[in-house]
């Protein structure tokens, strides 16, 4: 066993760590890793419209999703940050560029976890994506100016958008989560602004598993419930050995 990792997920709103991540975040805290969920807004705006219609407010409804985080990350043994940078339009700023390079060097992540670079449906989330890269990106440059060590090259991968076709969404990488499941389930349900989304998700879950199953071969005997999450890497795998 090597040291422990750090995981790091950059999630434009409050919920979409938990339905695209939950797994392989809830399988790294369960290993002993850490995992730090930085949420850069509430999806006050964009992903709270049962709220909207029940006549809530926007600080009423940034409350709530904030809780709801709060209990899902909770739920998958993670540690939470909100940057309350606004949604619907979420966007890119020198200073919430630069909160996220002190967080890079702060954290000093293993492993990055973030949105696709192509949504049609949401620009949010390719600006949540182009900011963790590119905070990355500074972080690992000994001339720019933040306290903490300058940052190695942690890998990124992007997590499942929700209509992955239109995001040219291609899983190169087929993650089992099926021991991590059950806290990825109990997060769902710590998010009933967003109730709709658990179904979805579990299937998916069900589906991602079969891929799981049918890449790793029939000799590693793995269970007819094998749950799995698709991934995306952004920068070549680097090893000395093909595997
Ligand atoms: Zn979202």
């Amino acid at each position: 066993m090597g040291m422990p990792g750090t995981v790091l997920v950059v999630s434009a709103h409050a919920g979409d760590f938990v339905w695209r991540a939950g797994g392989a975040i809830a399988a790294a805290t369960a290993r002993g890793d850490r995992a730090v969920v930085i949420c850069l807004s509430y999806g006050e705006r964009g992903e709270s419209a049962s709220q909207w219609l029940a006549g809530k407010s926007l600080e009423e409804i940034k409350e709530l999703r904030r809780s709801e985080a709060e209990a899902a990350a909770a739920a998958l043994g993670a540690e939470i940050e909100f940057l309350d940078a606004g949604d619907y339009p979420l966007q890119p700023s020198r200073e919430l560029l630069d909160t996220l390079v002190r967080i890079y060097r702060r954290i000093q992540p293993t492993v990055v976890l973030t949105h696709p670079l192509l949504d049609p449906y949401n620009g949010d989330h390719p600006a949540a994506a182009r900011l963790a890269i590119e905070a990355r990106i500074l972080a690992q440059a000994i001339g720019y100016d933040a306290p903490g060590e300058v940052l190695g090259a942690p890998p990124v991968f992007f997590f499942e958008p929700h209509q992955p076709e239109q995001c040219d969404f291609k899983p190169d990488v087929l993650l089992d989560i099926t021991a991590a499941f059950p806290a990825k389930e109990r997060a769902m349900k710590c998010l009933p602004a967003q109730q709709h989304m658990w179904e979805y998700y579990s299937s998916l879950a069900v589906r991602r598993g079969v891929q799981v199953k049918r890449n790793a071969g029939p000799n590693l005997g793995l269970p007819v419930d094998t749950r799995g999450e698709a991934y995306m890497r952004y920068y070549p795998q680097v090893t000395d050995v093909l595997a």
